[in-house]
């Protein structure tokens, strides 16, 4: 079996990694199994530079083989708000105050479509090599908050093939059709 660091303290994502890969004779631990993992500032202009910038930094801090994801949602009438800059939007606020402003925002909004990211790199310096993927999953930002699952934005992150929010889906459902999902699915084909 090949052990491999997902630079995450989430436990949710190493089973999702773990899940994906099954049967690949790969396997996922957390950052919570190398305590003295640095604080990395993702400070990079894409999603693919920042998964990059962690990946490279805990591989280098290990010595071990290290996936490192980033993510962000984009919201075609926030230009330029979301993105690879999501998470300092929503700095200081809940999940359901940030999407009662983003719901206030879009009321005279042209457009309502928006879209998941995710970057996912690898980085295995003994073998000197680097991978680096992107995947999107496509939305309509919904007229109100629905369902309980998921995190973040999900509740207003309408599915139109599902007739449903990303928050109303089950586990099992967004774990194949999510943005992370289908990263997961091209570094995988790669590895
Ligand atoms: P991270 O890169 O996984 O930390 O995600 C950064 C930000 O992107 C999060 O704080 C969320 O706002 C947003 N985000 C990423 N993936 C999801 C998702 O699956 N559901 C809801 N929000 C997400």
């Amino acid at each position: 079996m090949r052990e491999f660091i997902l630079a995450t303290k989430n436990e949710g994502k190493v089973r999702e990694f773990n899940h994906a890969f099954e049967g690949t004779g790969i396997m996922f631990v957390s950052l919570l199994e190398t305590p003295s993992a640095p604080d990395i500032e993702e400070n990079g202009a894409t999603y693919e530079e920042n998964a990059m910038i962690k990946a490279r930094a805990i591989a280098i801090s290990s010595g071990r083989p290290t996936v490192a994801d980033d993510s962000g949602i984009e919201i075609d009438a926030l230009p330029g708000e979301l993105g690879v800059k999501s998470a300092r939007f929503e700095k200081g606020k809940s999940a359901s105050e940030v999407n009662e402003i983003v719901l206030t925002r879009l009321k005279t909004a042209e457009t309502r479509s928006t879209r998941y990211v995710c970057a996912l790199a690898f980085v295995d310096i003994p073998a000197g090599r680097e991978i680096v993927v992107a995947a999107s999953c496509e939305g309509i930002i919904h007229y109100r908050q629905e369902g309980e699952g998921g995190f973040g934005f999900d509740p207003i992150f309408y599915v139109p093939e599902f007739g449903k929010t990303m928050a109303q889906l089950p586990l099992e459902v967004k774990n194949r059709i999510s943005h992370r999902a289908r990263a997961i699915e091209k570094l995988k084909a790669l590895l």
